[in-house]
């Protein structure tokens, strides 16, 4: 955790751009704190302002311009929450967030605003939660997230998978992160022992937006996670200035299929405070899907889906 960028202006010094040049904004940082490893810095392109990778980590100003149909919460967890950190929106599975951390922070983030200090400290809810999944015999999967649960050190992930191991109905253990692709030194041998001995089955799903992102250094930390028991799934949203092109998109399904991780979701913005700026419409979304359907094989399209708060599962768009 040690090769992070933390400050923007440095970010900018080193990739030879200015901060009138990004447009860059201390108080949309001050909103949501700027975290980028070195690992993804070093595949952002030097002196090019609308980098894909870049649009995605930097603040700017645009992040002031609020627009009323961008909430907070905009998919209204907070008050769909069982008990602190613990989210039951699909039958079946239940969602522990047992981390507020993450590898990086991506602006379009629908959890930037999430109060995880008013929720208190997920890690010491999680006995309690566990407890509530081993009452309910209808859960068959935990999905853990945050933040990134890839952020917790490697004994405390196995003391979790351990518990949830001893619960009969469980099958399935499933980890949304970008740890991986931004940070890929963070898949140590201890991590992939791990998830490799678990007796559960493991779905990790990876976050990734561009093609650009997948470097040489990712080839190791995927391949390894590529054993036994772990099936890899990309999610990614469709994001103005990032991947909104039909050059992106079929790039990005090429990618991921090289290294054998099965493109799911393309998931349209949630319209959380301070992204609206990245908004794709679902006119524009419809027409790069339909390109996108014309130019894929079945199995690199991932579905182009949005999450409406309160519904049972997520709604496609095309
Ligand atoms: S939760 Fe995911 S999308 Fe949000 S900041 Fe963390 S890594 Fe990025």
């Amino acid at each position: 955790m040690r090769a992070y960028f933390t400050d923007p202006l440095k970010l900018l010094k080193k990739l030879d751009l200015t901060a009138q040049q990004m447009n860059f904004s201390p108080t949309a940082e001050s909103q949501f704190s700027f975290k980028v490893p070195a690992a993804f810095v070093n595949k952002i392109q030097r002196g090019k302002i609308d980098d894909p990778l870049l649009q995605q980590i930097f603040p700017v100003q645009q992040e002031l311009n609020h627009q009323t149909d961008y909430q907070k919460d905009p998919l209204d967890e907070v008050n769909s929450l069982s008990r602190p950190g613990l989210l039951q929106k699909y039958h079946g599975r239940a969602l522990l967030l047992v981390t507020p951390n993450c590898a990086v922070n991506c602006r379009y983030c629908f959890r930037r605003h999430y109060p995880y200090a008013d929720k208190g400290h997920l890690w010491k809810q999680i006995k309690h939660n566990i407890q509530l999944i081993k009452q309910d015999s209808s859960i068959s999967e935990v999905i853990l997230s945050g933040g990134d649960p890839l952020s917790l050190a490697d004994d405390k992930l196995a003391d979790l998978l351990k518990s949830l191991e001893s619960i009969k109905h469980i099958k399935r253990i499933r980890i949304h992160t970008r740890f991986p692709v931004v940070e890929p030194e963070r898949v140590t041998r201890q991590l992939i022992e791990t998830l490799t001995h678990s007796k559960l089955q493991i779905i990790m799903v990876l976050h990734i937006n561009h093609a650009q992102e997948l470097g040489r250094d990712n080839q190791n930390a995927i391949a390894g996670l590529r054993v036994r028991n772990i099936t890899l799934f990309n999610q990614s949203v469709l994001l103005k200035g990032v991947n909104d092109t039909l050059e992106d998109l079929i790039q990005l399904s090429e990618a991921l299929i090289k290294h054998q991780i099965i493109p799911y979701y393309l998931h349209m913005l949630d319209k959380v405070q301070g992204s609206a700026h990245f908004e794709v419409n679902e006119q524009e979304a419809m027409m790069l899907y339909q390109q996108l359907r014309a130019q894929l094989p079945g199995y690199m399209l991932p579905r182009l889906v949005r999450e409406i708060p309160g519904e049972k599962s997520k709604r496609p768009i095309y």
